[in-house]
């Protein structure tokens, strides 16, 4: 049974915050900043450039990527980390169409975040060889999946609204109509059970900021199906992904199975502090974490919809249709989720109108939840976002 007192002494949240918002930023683990701090100091400052072979370095991409592939049942040895999910949803996504040549569709869902689509604009035209996007709502995806579909490209947990996309049936789906599938894990790793093995995804990438909580811009991960990882042609052939990248030979040959899936020189500091945060999950059940989302997230949809009736949820009600989030559509909803950001209340807002909650169980319980509930009714029964200060806009919403 996993400890979820335990895991909430394990980060360093400010006092009088009450956090829902670990679904876009995860919370400083109390152990991120003194591991920074002895590979600074023993690694960095001791051993100097002699750290990429004495303190293991180069290893440490393959050696997180199996830790993430732990919490998203993938295989050992098939996750690397590295750059930034942009940056893995296009190695992705151009290993795939190389894998489908007679095909030219790339397939996603209108509730796809913007960057995984974007990406997917920017190699069709880089690619030049009359690919296109094909973007249909979340629910047309099943039906749409044809014989011309060389990829279907889809976010299993929507970031706006928490709608969970079924990866098993898809991509048996996709499969059948000889299609490949890169399933974007962003706000799926560490929020729910994953099992890209047992689904039989081609590719999985995502993020480790977010639920995994490896701090901002902490390095992203990719996935490829041992079937696949040494058929998939790399589309950044940097040097680290090079057979023998010591070689410095002047041809490039990609190396071997997930190797080829790194580019350039892995953050140091950024890992190390993305290693202390996986430490959280050593001892966390992926079936208690997700009853425990569950039950946080109806609590929250409970006590909401009793103090306040002008708010309409935006996420599916079936707690089997949603990842770790909820969602409430509120025509100003920007200044409501800022008067809460004041009240100590952290959620965030997604245009044109979502106001964001993401319930993470490692350190939110039953208390915080009816705390923010109780702060929000505060706030909508007395109109007090509708101050002009709540109205201003930041550039990061
Ligand atoms: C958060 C998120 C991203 C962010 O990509 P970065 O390159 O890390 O900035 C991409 N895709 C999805 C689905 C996300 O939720």
């Amino acid at each position: 049974m996993t400890d979820f007192n335990a895991t909430k002494t394990m980060f360093d949240l400010p006092v009088g915050i009450t956090y829902l918002d670990g679904n876009s930023l995860g919370p400083l683990p109390r152990a991120a900043g003194a591991r920074m701090q002895e590979v600074m100091r023993d690694e960095w400052g001791e051993m100097l450039i002699t750290g990429w072979n004495r303190a293991g370095w180069m290893e440490h991409p393959a050696r997180l990527g199996d830790r993430i592939g732990r919490l998203i049942g993938a295989e050992t040895g098939h996750v690397m980390v590295g750059d930034t999910l942009s940056i893995k949803v296009h190695q992705a996504l151009a290993a795939a169409l190389a894998l489908r040549p007679d095909r030219s569709v790339i397939l996603s869902d209108s509730g796809n975040f913007p960057t995984d689509l974007y990406m997917a604009e920017g190699l069709i035209k880089a690619l030049d060889r009359g690919h296109r996007l094909r973007v249909v709502a979340p629910e047309e995806i099943a039906a749409e999946i044809t014989g011309d579909v060389a990829a279907l490209m889809l976010t299993q947990v929507d970031y706006r609204t928490g709608r969970l996309h079924d990866m098993d049936g898809l991509t048996e789906t996709a499969h059948a109509a000889g299609a490949l599938t890169i399933w974007d894990l962003a706000h799926s790793a560490g929020a729910l059970p994953v099992d890209v093995a047992g689904a039989g995804a081609d590719f999985a990438v995502g993020c480790t900021y977010k639920y995994l909580n490896g701090g901002p811009g902490a390095p992203a991960f990719i996935y490829v199906a041992p079937r696949l990882a040494d058929r998939a042609e790399p589309v950044l052939s940097g040097w680290l992904g090079h057979a023998a990248p010591f070689d410095f030979e002047q041809g490039y040959r990609p190396g071997a199975g997930i190797a080829r899936m790194r580019v350039g020189t892995p953050p140091v500091l950024a890992m190390a502090a993305l290693d202390a945060a996986l430490d959280v999950w050593d001892g966390v059940d992926m079936a208690a974490l997700r009853a425990r989302s569950v039950a946080l997230s109806e609590l929250f949809i409970a006590e909401v919809e009793a103090a306040c009736p002008m708010l309409t949820l935006a996420s599916p009600r079936d707690p089997a249709l949603r990842g770790s989030q909820v969602s409430f559509a509120f025509a100003d909803g920007y200044a409501v989720m800022q008067a809460l950001i004041a009240h100590g209340v952290i959620g965030d807002f997604r245009a044109p109108d979502i106001m964001r909650f993401g319930f993470t169980p490692l350190y939110t319980g039953e208390d915080d939840v009816r705390h923010a509930a109780a702060t929000l009714a505060e706030i909508m029964q007395g109109r007090v976002w509708d101050r002009p200060e709540y109205h201003a806009r930041a550039a990061v919403t």
